[in-house]
């Protein structure tokens, strides 16, 4: 099946169609995400002498819920924002903006016994942290 405009994706080799529901410039593969570092300024514009790979590394919320891809090109390291497209792999982009919720750099659960505090009075109740709630004052 071949498209008007239509590239192959260097990372998965699926055909892409260039048009895209929800978006103009199609710069990145549905089917893996990947993209390529084609563009300087303007996403369109082809100028970039880099094109290489570029590693959807996470997602972004702009306006009213429009997702955005964040790209870093593996050969330059140059980070892009692109906007996602109706057909882009949904399980991916979950995965992306899930990803750092399965890897929390503290502990959700608190470890009893690792803090060395000492429960021997019975009371193994701990209170949950305060979070202290800044409260503008509106003096208008
Ligand atoms: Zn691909
Ligand atoms: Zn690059």
């Amino acid at each position: 099946m071949a498209f008007a405009r239509s590239f192959s994706c260097e990372h998965c080799g699926v055909e892409v169609s260039l048009d895209a529901p929800g978006t103009t410039h199609r710069n990145h593969c549905p089917s893996c995400l990947w993209s390529r570092h084609l563009d300087r300024n303007v996403p369109g514009d082809r100028k970039a002498d880099c094109s290489g790979g570029m590693e959807p590394i996470a997602v972004t919320v702009r306006g009213e819920g429009r997702w955005v891809l964040v790209h870093r090109c593996t050969n330059c390291g140059r980070l892009r924002l692109n906007k996602t497209a109706g057909d882009d792999n949904v399980l991916l982009l979950m995965r992306l903006a899930a990803l750092p919720l399965t890897m929390p750099f503290v502990p959700f659960a608190a470890d009893p016994g690792s803090n060395g505090i000492s429960t021997s009075n019975g009371d193994s109740r701990v209170p949950p942290a305060r979070k202290p709630r800044a409260r503008k004052a509106k003096t208008s």
